[in-house]
């Protein structure tokens, strides 16, 4: 019964165009990377398709710092931070990120995770009582539904970036407590989140602000130190969750919050609690990403980065111009997530498999992931990607349009 119902479901997915599956690399993530061919083999496909935006998460020094946090202290944990997993590395860690987000949030206390996943889950869990309201920007990351799914509080939804809407939310409410949680980095449209007026809303209507910047942390801000520094914005009323498995090149997330939050996060939120803490190798090694994401390094590599995204998007506009019929949208994005809306699931798909057989990899997002009929190319930019390899997706882009226009 069971076998037969997901056999089903599994060709109900394959005819409307959403199947999932995986590509295995044989390589380190970098824009040229061999992967398997299927059939034993392997081959190079040029990707535009990861978050390593820095691309630190080959960088030898970062390696390098892995190996040695590996030798120092051993592969794994061996337990929570609670019981004796907690090391040296991850302690240096987090006071290395709470001096980073100091300016932007006063007397915050920075607290490390396995994943970004996990940060949200604990943060709307623990933080989402049932006395609490979660205010949420309809697009926000999977990671920030699941945890409103977990948290005992009433959730309500704001139409993307909708402060209007979002007002007329909190006025309505006389919840005792209010949090607005949003995407800093929309992951999947790569525009950025409104904060100064959802911190000027936040004030009026005493509520918090829960800011996931996955796509932002190491990318955005003078240092590079994420949105709210990239905006000037300073608030205790800032919760932000910051991934490491991004721009840094590595793995995990953080929080950061004024000090008693975390610490009440600490104490109670069980995806913190209840799971083995991720090997102080990655920390150690998240040591050196942060200290080249601040330093010259970094400021070149953001530098290279913005470079890339102006050839890009010049190329993309150009395209849309000379090929109207094809009916390709480019986002009004400012960030390395640059999509371009296709709209049919099938057409997003047929899409990234014709680039696929021109040895170029971009992701087709779908629904779920995003609104029924917006089915997206996702390109994504790192620094690591030379301006030879922005010419050639632009070269595949451009026969293609030629050719969906003809059909
Ligand atoms: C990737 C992502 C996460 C999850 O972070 P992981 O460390 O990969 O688990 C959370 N939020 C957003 C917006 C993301 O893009």
């Amino acid at each position: 019964m069971l076998l037969e119902r997901l056999e089903q479901a599994a060709a109900e997915r394959t005819a409307r165009g959403l199947t999932r599956r995986r590509r295995t690399a044989h390589t380190a993530c970098a824009p040229h990377q061999a992967v398997s061919d299927g059939q034993g083999g392997a081959r190079s496909l040029l990707s535009f398709c990861s978050n390593d935006y820095l691309g630190l998460a080959n960088h030898p020094a970062v390696v390098d710092a892995f190996a040695e946090g590996a030798r120092r202290y051993g592969a794994g944990s061996g337990a929570s931070h609670l019981v004796n997993g907690h090391s040296l590395a991850h302690n240096q860690l987090e006071a290395e990120l709470a001096r980073w987000l100091a300016p932007c949030i006063p007397e915050a206390r920075a607290l490390y995770f396995c994943t970004g996943y996990m940060a949200n889950l604990a943060v709307l869990s623990a933080l989402g009582t049932a006395d609490t309201t979660l205010f949420c920007d309809k697009l926000n990351h999977a990671s920030l539904i699941d945890g409103a799914l977990l948290a005992r509080a009433d959730v309500r939804r704001y139409p993307h970036r909708n402060t209007a809407a979002l007002a007329r939310q909190l006025a309505a409410s006389d919840s005792l407590l209010k949090l607005i949680v949003t995407d800093g980095v929309f992951s999947m449209d790569g525009d950025i989140a409104p904060l100064a007026e959802l911190l000027a809303l936040a004030e009026h209507h005493d509520a918090w602000i829960v800011v996931d910047d996955a796509h932002g942390f190491g990318v955005l801000g003078e240092r590079g130190h994420g949105v709210l520094e990239h905006l000037r914005l300073a608030s205790e009323r800032f919760i932000y969750i910051g991934t490491l498995g991004k721009a840094a090149g590595v793995a995990g997330a953080f929080v950061a919050a004024h000090t008693t939050i975390v610490e009440h996060l600490v104490n109670v939120a069980r995806p913190y609690i209840y799971t083995t803490a991720a090997p102080p190798a990655a920390a150690q090694a998240l040591l050196t990403s942060l200290a080249l994401i601040t330093g010259e390094e970094g400021h070149q590599r953001r530098a290279q980065l913005a470079q890339s995204i102006a050839q890009l998007r010049a190329g993309l506009q150009t395209l849309q111009a000379g090929h109207p019929q094809a009916g390709w949208q480019l986002a009004d994005s400012a960030t390395p997530i640059q999509p371009l809306i296709v709209g049919g699931n099938a057409a997003a798909l047929a899409l990234s498999e014709a680039l696929d057989g021109d040895g170029i990899r971009v992701a087709a997002i779908r629904p779920p992931t995003v609104p029924e009929g917006t089915a997206r190319l996702r390109i994504t930019l790192s620094a690591a990607h030379g301006a030879a390899d922005i010419a050639r997706l632009l070269d595949s882009l451009g026969a293609l349009a030629a050719q969906w226009e003809a059909a």
